[in-house]
């Protein structure tokens, strides 16, 4: 039988059976064969969890016969789905409708569902993650049963199942809130430490959505500072995004292509890392461009790697920030990747990492191929004795009893999981160390 793995290669699914359903009826059937079976069931996003969150050795299902958009609702501004849509198709087909969503993290590969199931978000102190901004959604249970949730209908399934982890059943629909499609203009500029974490919150304050990328045994950040352009009679005719050429070398050259041979050669030679990091930091260089939202937040990434991201409260954000540093700097890892550092308001969404409390972001990553053990574990030591809480689908330690402290509904979550998917047919390792049996 086919394995299944992940973008990062960091988890492979041996599933006894696959299938593509392409209706909610489809996705029933799935259910009902795993409860006959007394087996489980899944469905996958495109993999770009870095956890074992979507693995299943029971049926696997693919998300690719469940795209595209459903229905548009120019009175209510909500856009609804199937919920196996890659986020550029959605992001795509919204430009079509002069539609965006609000807010969003920095690729668009994932399926919505994959991407809300984990608590996707971008940066910003004013719009929230990608759950926060679910109105609606439809949803296979353990029982087999299609569940309509919104604001009027099963209002407590919508309120737990924004971000569930694939815990509460398999979705077919989502429903987003959408705005007309707007503009950023993206600033971009190095900074020394000081300068930015000293003003981080006049920046977190002073922009719509502000991106920091720290360099590992340097003293620089990129900082990228996005604003809501107004575009005055123009429209979307004012914006001005990069040229083709400065984009391609920017974008693909520099960001991918070169930096992924840095890497390479980070990997061959650790010891050069600093040096390079110091490189690469003096030689970044400040641009400014427009264009509409999604083209901004989002871009590609080629090379692989494997990550950890937590979020802490804000309140605490110099402290945590001058502590990591402290222990990066006092340690004898070399880490070719930048740190990167984003923001998000507090919002409802029960198991959203941001729940309750404006939320400082801080992500590390390391090459695909290379041990991560030693550098997560150090950090993340940090950022749990801040009350950190960390992303659903990137790597960590954390376990369900160190876990349910950190969310004040995590046993409401459990309560509906128990009513919705009773006989545990969607569970899989990963749920059991985070949510128990
Ligand atoms: C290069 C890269 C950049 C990233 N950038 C960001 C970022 O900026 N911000 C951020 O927060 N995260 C980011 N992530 C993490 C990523 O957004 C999440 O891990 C997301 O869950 C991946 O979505 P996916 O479609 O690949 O889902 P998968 O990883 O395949 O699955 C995730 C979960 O969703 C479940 N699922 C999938 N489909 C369904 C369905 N129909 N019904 C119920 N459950 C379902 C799966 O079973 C699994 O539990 C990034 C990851 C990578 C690799």
């Amino acid at each position: 039988m086919a394995t299944w793995t992940n973008w990062a290669g960091t988890a492979t699914a041996h599933p006894r059976t696959q299938s593509t359903p392409g209706s909610a009826a489809a996705v029933v059937a799935a259910v009902e064969r795993a409860r006959a079976a007394g087996s489980t069931v899944r469905m996958v996003g495109t993999g770009h969890s870095f956890t074992d969150v979507a693995v299943t050795d029971g049926e696997l299902l693919h998300p690719a016969a469940l795209v595209g958009v459903v229905d548009v609702d120019r009175t209510a501004m909500t856009v609804t789905a199937l919920a196996g849509t890659p986020l550029k198709v959605l992001n795509a087909e919204l430009a079509h409708l002069g539609l965006s969503l609000h807010n969003m993290g920095d690729i668009a590969e994932q399926t919505l569902a994959g991407a809300i199931s984990t608590g996707t978000h971008g940066s910003g102190g004013t719009w929230a993650g990608l759950g926060a901004q679910v109105v609606g959604l439809e949803l296979v249970t353990g029982t087999g049963e299609l569940v309509r949730a919104s604001s009027t209908e099963n209002a407590d399934v919508l309120d737990l199942a924004r971000v569930a982890l694939g815990a509460l059943g398999v979705l077919v629909t989502v429903t987003f809130a959408v705005e007309p499609l707007f503009l950023l203009e993206a600033v971009e500029a190095p900074m020394s430490w000081d300068e930015a974490v000293g003003s981080f919150d006049e920046l977190v304050a002073e922009n719509h959505h502000v991106d920091l990328h720290w360099f590992p045994h340097t003293d620089r950040l990129l900082t990228k500072r996005n604003n809501r352009l107004d575009p005055g009679e123009e429209g979307l005719a004012a914006a001005e995004p990069l040229g083709r050429l400065r984009g391609w070398v920017d974008d693909e050259l520099l960001a991918n292509t070169v930096f992924g041979l840095a890497v390479a050669a980070g990997n061959r030679a650790p010891a050069v890392i600093p040096r390079m990091n110091r490189v690469t930091s003096r030689a970044l260089s400040p641009r400014t461009y427009s264009d509409v939202a999604h083209r901004v937040f989002t871009s590609t990434r080629r090379v692989v790697f494997r990550e950890m991201e937590y979020a802490v409260p804000r309140s605490v954000a110099h402290e945590v920030l001058a502590e990591v540093r402290r222990v990066v700097d006092a340690s004898d890892w070399r880490l070719s990747f930048p740190v990167e550092i984003r923001v998000a308001p507090a919002d409802d969404v029960p198991l959203s990492t941001a729940y309750g409390r404006d939320s400082l972001y801080l992500a590390f990553h390391v090459p695909r191929d290379v041990d991560h053990t030693a550098y997560f574990a150090g950090v993340e030591a940090v950022l749990r004795a801040y009350d950190g809480r960390p992303h659903w689908g990137k790597l960590h330690t954390r376990e369900r009893a160190d876990l349910a402290p950190a969310y004040d509904r995590f046993d409401d979550f459990l309560a509906l999981r128990d009513r919705l998917d009773p006989d545990r047919v969607f569970a899989n390792a990963y749920l059991r160390r985070v949510l128990g049996d």
